[in-house]
């Protein structure tokens, strides 16, 4: 497996002319032709006209400069955000036939900065998911170990970029789905605070959990991503209104900090490795550790889903057949709903749709969905309180390392379960990280999340730059 450099020595090298656009597109797809039919961490490939775009910017001469940082860099796509002229799957077969009419938010502003798009990448269809299984293109497999799964939602775009299919990906993450495969995958999986980035062009899943997250190699290439993609957009009126921070990535760790391990999650760990390795580096660090509790976060994963699963009912209802990609045609309105919605949906999401709904209807509303939100505000609260005594929060972002493919996917609730870390950030609209720790467990990378009061996403961004240089 030919190892890519990161996006921050990409930039170095082609600014010494040490490498060429073409050379970097040259060896992606090598690593693609070695490695995808085993990973199949894309759904849709345009190498071709990568090579083209990265001929004619070595042909110009034009290099990575203030405009144009990017210019020149892969990136990989996950397939539930749109790329103009493209399909975009979700890797659903609803979606079958459904060309793209304009580009996401983050991707132009990706393509602004001069970044080519190489492919869209694998995933749980519409990003349902915690191990990429749930998809309509088959499982991903994780490159570190073939027998187990990327992680998911985003497996396919961590897949890629820990094979070198891409120098970093865009993934997406509701309830974890960005942190979760870039922690199963060695990689960093950055989760902006909800609003920071735009969700104009991703495909709803839960529209008030959303948002679109960089998976890269490191700290540094997270925060470069996350500086080009962040900031208010006019097509969404969810972000936030101010620019993002400028950030600092040479500093040390700040004297005087202080971090809170969240205590039920390390009290519930099965495996006492996860929570070692996790904590090594910072041991080792000038920070104060504390303990912090956090009661709540035991229960989120049944907020999560009650709350993503009733807004994931509301959101894929204009799937019907008449509008987007494919339709099955039946004699009558009622019939082609049916039949279209029936064949084009797979399990999980037909679950979650059925689920969703129950828990939206009337005489059951308040039993549910209302009860998750007073639940989601509590445990905003809670984290609120935490980060009156201390600046980050530390947990493992899983339980687990990368597990077997096949063991969780027919069981649903084990399943679900595996996103207890990783649900309460997106709850409380928080910004989290994932960063590999230092130590493996039985040979497979552990990821350390770091979490960070509302917006104060560039702290975080450089406390977690400092944290993987220890
Ligand atoms: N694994 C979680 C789920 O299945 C999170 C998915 C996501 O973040 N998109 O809902």
């Amino acid at each position: 497996m030919s190892k890519l450099p990161s996006i921050a020595e990409l930039i170095l090298l082609i600014a010494r002319e040490e490498r060429k656009a073409t050379e970097i597109i040259e060896e992606i797809k090598g690593n693609i032709g070695r490695k995808e039919s085993e990973a199949n961490a894309y759904i849709n490939l345009f190498l071709d006209e990568a090579l083209a775009q990265a001929k004619q910017l070595d042909a110009s001469g034009s290099k990575p400069d203030e405009e144009k940082p990017l210019q020149g860099i892969p990136i990989a796509i996950k397939d539930n955000i749109c790329v103009s002229g493209k399909p975009c799957t979700c890797a659903s077969r609803i979606l079958e036939g459904f060309i793209a009419p304009y580009d996401a938010t983050v991707v132009a502003r990706l393509k602004d900065a001069g970044a080519i798009i190489v492919g869209k990448t694998n995933l749980d269809e519409f990003a349902m998911g915690s191990s990429n299984e749930n998809s309509a293109y088959g499982p991903v497999q994780n490159p570190l170990d073939t027998e187990r799964v990327a992680g998911g939602s985003s497996g396919g775009s961590a897949a890629a970029v820990a094979y070198g299919g891409a120098v970093a990906a865009l993934g997406s993450d509701t309830g974890g789905s960005a942190r979760q495969p870039a922690a199963f995958c060695g990689l960093v999986g950055f989760r902006p605070s909800y609003g920071r980035v735009s969700r104009y062009g991703l495909v709803a899943f839960a529209s008030s959990l959303d948002q679109v997250c960089p998976i890269t190699r490191t700290v540094q290439d997270a925060a470069l991503i996350y500086s080009i993609i962040a900031g208010p957009d006019p097509c969404d009126s969810t972000t936030y209104p101010a620019e993002p921070e400028e950030m600092d990535l040479a500093g040390e760790i700040p004297e005087g900090i202080k971090v809170g391990l969240i205590k039920e999650c390390f009290d519930d760990l099965e495996d006492e490795r996860m929570g070692d390795a996790v904590l090594r580096s910072f041991r080792e660090a000038r920070v104060e550790l504390v303990e912090v509790s956090i009661p709540l976060v035991r229960l989120s994963v049944a907020g999560y889903q009650l709350l993503a699963m009733a807004e994931a009912s509301s959101n894929l209802a204009r799937y019907d057949g008449i509008r987007y990609g494919r339709r099955i045609e039946r004699l009558g309105l009622r019939e082609t709903y049916f039949a279209t919605r029936g064949e084009g949906f797979g399990d999980e999401v037909t679950r979650r749709i059925l689920i969703g709904t129950f828990g939206l209807s009337e005489g059951y509303i308040d039993a549910y969905y209302n009860t998750a939100l007073r639940y989601r505000a509590a445990l905003a609260a809670e984290f609120e309180e935490a980060f009156k005594k201390v600046d980050f929060l530390l947990s493992p972002t899983a339980p687990t390392p990368a597990f077997k493919l096949g063991e969780k996917i027919r069981d649903p609730l084990a399943m679900y379960l595996s996103d207890i870390f990783t649900a309460p950030a997106a709850l409380a609209a928080l910004p989290a990280i994932s960063i590999p720790a230092p130590d493996k467990v039985d040979g497979l990378p552990v990821g350390i999340q770091i979490t960070a009061p509302r917006f104060a996403d560039a702290k975080l961004l450089e406390f977690a730059h400092a944290v993987e240089r220890l």
